[in-house]
């Protein structure tokens, strides 16, 4: 399994990428056992039984670009297009704070014009005076996923109180980058700039990939794993990627079943419900699933001290995902917040949950998860990540 690191100077265990790639390939449940086993006990080290709420408000669906696999791109032909209104943001931040999340993920598609980035920054500045209590004296933690952006931008917001940002890299595979994103808006080298900028302005950075993606191999999987290492992040949330109907990767998949493997050529003639289709889409859902788990214990011996999430994307495919990912190596959370009626408007991939649910719904069923893995929520702080704090 590598070489150890000698605690307590922990520095993570080191890997080579041929080390990497044969993990990522286990084929017996007992060598995973191994694998997840250890990752455990490197998530308890370091966290104990500690779990980290962020309540996370998906407060817009409108979007720039056109990534070729979400369920919110910009020409997706079927999603009704949403703002939340300032207010019910507001009201979000104010129920996180009253019930002790700590921190709120304020997430959307990516709008670079000035309007919206202001937006934002009326945001931020309307949170934090509204949750600024005894328990918070600065307010709640901001943390922003809304895409790329100026350095002058991050700058702005950073000043304002936002203090860590995600942006997944996706896939560290440069080909495999272009291949899945529209190549007139989307630079790999932009989306990297991106990242160190936010480093630079005094962010706590996270990022991560999308695992499962069509074209892509092992080895990407565990450049993607030293790739985090050498980037040095602070949070990482990855997830499996999952079709999402309607956008350019899922009918890819489709016409690749139905026309080069079993000849129909009609598009009339191809049936999501058909029970075979059905049967292979779950096949290789559960292989993401799979791999999705070997890459988060490999993160977490990898980079013992950094915050990792149990993300919703996993219990899309097992309806214990996130459990799972809590007791191998996740040590964060989070749950939705974003008002029902927006929900089924923030659909990534097929099979999203929590969309029938609300803010209240969604608290009891992941206190009842994180529980039920013998874990505990530590509530009323931010909680940042200890791989930041010691820099
Ligand atoms: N627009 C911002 C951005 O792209 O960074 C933030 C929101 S975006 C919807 C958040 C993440 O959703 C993306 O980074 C991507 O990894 C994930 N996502 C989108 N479509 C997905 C799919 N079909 N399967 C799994 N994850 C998906
Ligand atoms: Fe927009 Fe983000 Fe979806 Fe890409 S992944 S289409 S940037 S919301």
């Amino acid at each position: 399994l590598g070489s150890k690191p000698t605690y307590p100077n922990v520095k993570g265990w080191k890997f080579t990428e041929k080390e990497l790639t044969r993990l990522l390939s286990n084929r017996t449940h007992s060598e995973d056992l191994v694998l997840f086993k250890t990752a455990a006990s490197a998530t308890e080290r370091e966290f104990g039984n500690e779990t980290y709420f962020r309540g996370i408000a998906e407060f817009s669906n409108k979007c720039e670009k056109d990534c070729n696999y979400c369920g919110i791109r910009k020409s997706h032909p079927i999603v009704q297009r949403f703002d939340m209104s300032d207010k019910e943001v507001v009201d979000a931040a104010k129920w996180v704070a009253e019930y002790g999340y700590g921190c709120l993920l304020l997430q959307s598609g990516e709008r670079t014009v000035k309007k919206e980035n202001e937006r934002v920054s009326r945001l931020i500045r309307a949170i934090k005076k509204e949750t600024t209590s005894k328990t918070y004296p600065k307010g709640i933690g901001i943390i922003l996923s809304v895409g790329e952006q100026k350095p002058e931008v991050y700058k702005e917001w950073f000043d304002l109180g936002a203090h860590r940002y995600l942006l997944r890299i996706e896939t560290t595979n440069r080909d495999l980058y272009h291949k899945i994103h529209p190549s007139f808006n989307h630079s790999f080298e932009t989306r990297v700039q991106c990242l160190k900028s936010l480093r630079d302005i005094g962010y706590q950075v996270g990022s991560g990939v999308m695992i499962g993606i069509p074209g892509q191999s092992l080895l990407d999987l565990a450049r993607d794993l030293l790739w985090y290492r050498q980037m040095d992040l602070d949070m990482i949330g990855m997830g499996p990627y999952i079709h999402s109907q309607h956008t350019p990767m899922c009918e890819e998949f489709e016409k690749d079943y139905w026309q080069v493997q079993n000849n129909v050529t009609d598009k009339d003639d191809w049936d999501w419900r058909d029970s075979d289709f059905a049967q292979y889409r779950d096949m290789e859902n559960w292989k993401r699933y799979r791999l999705t788990l070997r890459m988060l214990a490999l993160t977490r011996l990898m980079c013992f001290d950094c915050n990792i999430a149990a993300t919703t994307a996993l219990q899309a495919i097992d309806p214990f995902g996130r459990e799972r990912a809590l007791e191998i190596a996740a040590n964060v959370v989070m749950p939705i917040v974003t008002p029902k009626k927006y929900r089924k408007n923030y659909v990534l991939y097929d099979g999203k949950p929590c969309v029938e649910e609300g803010k209240e719904e969604c608290r009891g069923c992941l206190q009842a998860r994180v529980l039920s893995v013998g874990k505990r929520v530590v509530y009323d702080q931010w909680n940042d990540p200890p791989h930041f704090l010691r820099k």
